[in-house]
């Protein structure tokens, strides 16, 4: 039996110098790029401001660690992991400073998977290197949350694929060198059994950017990093399918536990961010002759975001114990996964409501970061599906483990019950 809260002084070592690096060296660069491609477009000033502090992660052996190390990764444990994404949250350039960044992380073992060696070679090195960008693209402008009606088809042609269709929100495809995009292969099948992943490379004929989304009015309309594209016979090699035709869920679940994991991992860090602010500003503001901390109604407020707060880092943590012990495509895990997914736009957006709230005006200006924390809310309960659906993920599995009473009333029916006891301890009473 063995049952642990603990983090071992040497790894704690390593979490303490990151969180020093995150607090000095990364979080300064969200004050300085702050452009819709930032920190993902290889291209922007922002890559190489970056590039110095990639160095100082690689030469500590902390780049990439969700990899192994036969892909220059140090093969961390979703626990480790989570332990330093909780860290890494506190800057939307952590993960990409750490080479942990969504969607490239998950691309990349796509392909490390599934890719033929010249694909290996083209994109799977440079895309470890941080030095180009990725995207995954399936959600279609017709539907997201339900593959099933998913449209766009590839059907073959000789030894090409020739995809037709249009995708959605597809992020940094407009800088992306390739796309892995989710195809209908075999439209006469269920989804799960008719859909492929097909790499198509940046600039094949037939593949057109209509626009690109942003997430909120915050910059100019066409100008965010989310795109809308047409597939128009767009012809890639045969190779260009990854995995076998057909598999494409099967490729895609590759990447999407460990990303919903890993968003969770990150929330936990955003949260604790929100309260630190929480906590200072409290001991720092004086109304009715005493300090703010010192009122009943902010009490509760800190002590109700501590408590969630520790609850839900608990929950992921344990979610990313159980994906270490049993892989994440086991049903329990899996159930923790979407229960996590589900939790995550809730509890931040409770926590940093109480925290913009506390703050008064200045907290929904633009000179805190807790505005921009709280638009990004509502885009955590929609990317790799919508809470709805990890919901009912979560209450399907637990229902599974219940049957239906065997009669008219309850199992628990307190009168059937209490003649059933009194069968068996009844005479005690009567001997008294
Ligand atoms: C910032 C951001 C980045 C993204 N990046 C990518 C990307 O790189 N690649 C990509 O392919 N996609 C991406 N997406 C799209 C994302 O995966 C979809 O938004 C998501 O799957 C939901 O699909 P939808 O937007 O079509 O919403 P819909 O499927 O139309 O769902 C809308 C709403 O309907 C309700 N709903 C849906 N299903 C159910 C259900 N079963 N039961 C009850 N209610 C339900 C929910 O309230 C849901 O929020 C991104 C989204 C965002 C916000």
């Amino acid at each position: 039996m063995s049952w642990s809260f603990e983090t071992d002084s040497e790894f704690q070592a390593q979490l303490d110098w990151i969180e020093t690096f995150t607090k000095e060296e990364i979080e300064p660069l969200d004050l300085v790029f702050r452009g819709p491609g930032d920190p993902w477009d290889p291209k922007s000033p922002a890559a190489k401001a970056m590039q110095p502090l990639r160095d100082i992660v690689k030469e500590k052996r902390l780049w990439a660690c969700h990899l192994g190390p036969e892909l220059g990764g140090e093969g961390y444990g979703q626990v480790k992991l989570g332990l330093m994404n909780e860290i890494l949250g506190r800057s939307r350039f952590g993960p990409s400073v750490f080479g942990c960044q969504a969607p490239d992380s998950g691309n990349a073992e796509i392909l490390a998977h599934f890719g033929t060696t010249e694909q290996k070679e083209k994109y799977l090195q440079p895309l470890l290197d941080g030095k180009i960008a990725s995207c995954y693209s399936m959600t279609e402008p017709q539907a997201g949350s339900d593959p099933a009606e998913f449209t766009c088809t590839a059907s073959k042609d000789g030894d090409e694929w020739v995809i037709n269709g249009q995708k959605w929100f597809a992020s940094h495809a407009r800088f992306s060198e390739f796309l892995l995009v989710m195809v209908v292969t075999d439209p006469n099948k269920p989804i799960h059994e008719g859909a492929s992943i097909i790499l198509v490379e940046q600039g094949t004929p037939g593949m057109e950017i209509i626009r690109n989304a942003a997430v909120g009015p915050y910059v100019e309309q066409g100008d965010g990093v989310h795109a809308y594209i047409n597939f128009d016979n767009c012809r890639v090699p045969s190779e260009n399918m990854l995995g076998e035709e057909g598999q494409g869920f099967l490729v895609a679940q590759t990447r999407l536990g460990g990303g919903r994991v890993h968003h969770a991992m990150r929330s936990v860090g955003v949260l604790k961010k929100a309260m630190d602010m929480m906590c200072e500003r409290v001991l720092s503001r004086t109304t009715k002759g005493e300090l703010l901390a010192n009122k009943q109604f902010t009490q509760d407020k800190i002590a109700d975001t501590y408590t969630q707060i520790l609850q839900y880092r608990l929950h992921v943590l344990y979610t990313a114990w159980l994906i270490d012990k049993y892989k994440e495509y086991n049903r329990e895990v899996r159930k923790e996964i979407a229960a996590i997914k589900a939790a995550t736009p809730k509890v931040l957006q409770e926590v940093i409501y109480r925290a913009m709230h506390l703050h008064g005006s200045i907290g929904v200006s633009d000179e805190t970061p807790l505005m921009t924390m709280w638009a990004s809310i509502p885009e955590l309960g929609m990317v790799d599906g919508p809470s709805e659906v990890h919901k009912v993920t979560v209450a399907r599995t637990i229902l599974r483990d219940y049957e239906a009473a065997p009669d008219l009333f309850p199992s628990y029916h307190t009168p059937t019950q209490r003649a059933q006891a009194m069968a068996k301890y009844g005479h005690y009473l009567d001997e008294a």
